[in-house]
């Protein structure tokens, strides 16, 4: 006789990931036409059909056990042919928001991230932070003569906050990271003592072919519905790359070489930045106007998302704003601009742990972790 099992559904669990975009997934009925259709999909074990029903029982544990949520690329294919409107792209997307949330922390921090209603307030935060420090140092007027943001807002405040601040994002990424890891050990796809290698044969055979894979994007390439999600996901991700290693050069170049700010036009880092920033305006225009004419489509972008792009948009125009206006003299406005740009990447990068972003740690952790217990990720 077979055994029996007794499910225990986490209703909250399924409240929380409806309210983050799966909100139709209790139309599902169990076709598989999701199953089939998706190209990223292993043979064995597909998803998502089996997500779907994890997620309509409220099977919390084994939604963030299971490295499949994290192989969906969320090209919606399975959203376009679902016969019932169920969404399972969205629903796979909503579980995974739900992820960073559940493994980060501090975790109110998580929920504050996921509510518009909290927005004016993790936005007053770095506002207030960075006027006060400015008005304990005399900082609060407009300077005087050449443009030079430093004499704005001086490094003396500006690289302790961010790097107090990038600390402490990286102690909550490899905690919940770890945390993750640990979870995926014993979850859906357990490690087969068989698999189980050292540290220099596992970063050869899994962490070196995998990180190719995600700069080549080639995953991205193989779904059929949304080839524009390829360009726009490489655009604002090589833009991205650009800027932090922009940030970086800069950051060592003032403080070992003694490099003086601004840089000029044809300064090759600056080239690098510029080119960077339009990467990201590009890559993040397509993405907004691609969801405003879904809007009636089978995909449903919740608050979460949209949060995030819009962020990343608007550091991106900020950033370009204030270094045409720095260009053309007006001042004010210059020196303006430029604090709102650091507000704005504040938030980016303190809520990194808990927003979109940590999309590319925990995305990149599963497919390890997929390729290590073999899971058949099919590298291109
Ligand atoms: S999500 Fe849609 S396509 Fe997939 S099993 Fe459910 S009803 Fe079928
Ligand atoms: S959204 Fe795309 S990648 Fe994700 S399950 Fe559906 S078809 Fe597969």
């Amino acid at each position: 006789m077979a055994e029996r099992q007794i499910i225990e559904p986490d209703m909250d669990f399924v409240r929380e990931v409806e309210g983050l975009g799966g909100d139709t997934l209790k139309k599902c009925f169990q076709c598989a036409t999701c199953s089939v259709v998706c190209n990223l999909t292993p043979e064995k074990k597909p998803f998502p059909r089996k997500e779907m029903i994890w997620a309509s029982w409220g099977l919390k544990e084994r939604l963030l056990s299971d490295p499949d949520v994290w192989l969906c690329h969320q090209c919606n294919d399975c959203s376009t042919y679902c016969p019932r409107g169920a969404k399972p792209g969205d629903t796979l997307a909503a579980v995974r928001n739900y992820s960073f949330m559940h493994y980060a922390s501090p975790q109110f921090l998580g929920k504050a991230l996921g509510k518009a209603t909290y927005l004016p307030l993790l936005l007053a935060f770095p506002v207030i932070l960075l006027l006060f420090l400015m008005g304990i140092t005399g900082h609060l007027n407009i300077p005087e003569g050449e443009i030079v943001f430093a004499k704005f807002i001086p490094h003396t405040i500006v690289d302790p906050v961010f790097m107090a601040v990038s600390i402490l994002v990286v102690i909550s990424i490899v905690r919940g990271i770890s945390r993750f890891w640990n979870g995926l050990k014993v979850g859906v796809h357990p490690l087969n003592s068989q698999n189980i290698i050292s540290g220099g044969d596992f970063v050869k055979l899994h962490v070196i072919p995998i990180l190719v894979e995600i700069l080549k994007h080639s995953r991205f390439k193989k779904c059929e519905r949304s080839s524009f999600r390829y360009l726009a996901h490489l655009l604002i991700f090589y833009g991205f790359i650009a800027l932090a290693a922009v940030t970086g050069m800069i950051f060592l170049g003032t403080y070992l070489l003694g490099t003086e700010l601004p840089l000029s036009m044809y300064n090759p880092v600056n080239i690098l930045a510029n080119l960077g920033a339009l990467s990201l305006f590009i890559g993040c225009t397509i993405v907004i106007s691609n969801r405003l004419k879904e809007k009636e489509d089978k995909s449903r972008s919740a608050y979460f998302d949209w949060v995030f792009i819009i962020m990343v948009y608007l550091v991106t125009i900020s950033g370009i704003l204030t270094e045409v206006t720095r260009l053309e003299r007006f001042a004010v406005l210059a020196y303006w601009l430029y604090f709102i740009h650091l507000v704005l990447v504040f938030y980016l990068l303190a809520y990194l742990p808990f927003s979109k972003f940590a999309h590319l740690v925990y995305r990149t952790v599963a497919m390890v972790y997929a390729s290590y217990a073999q899971r058949e990720v099919e590298l291109l």
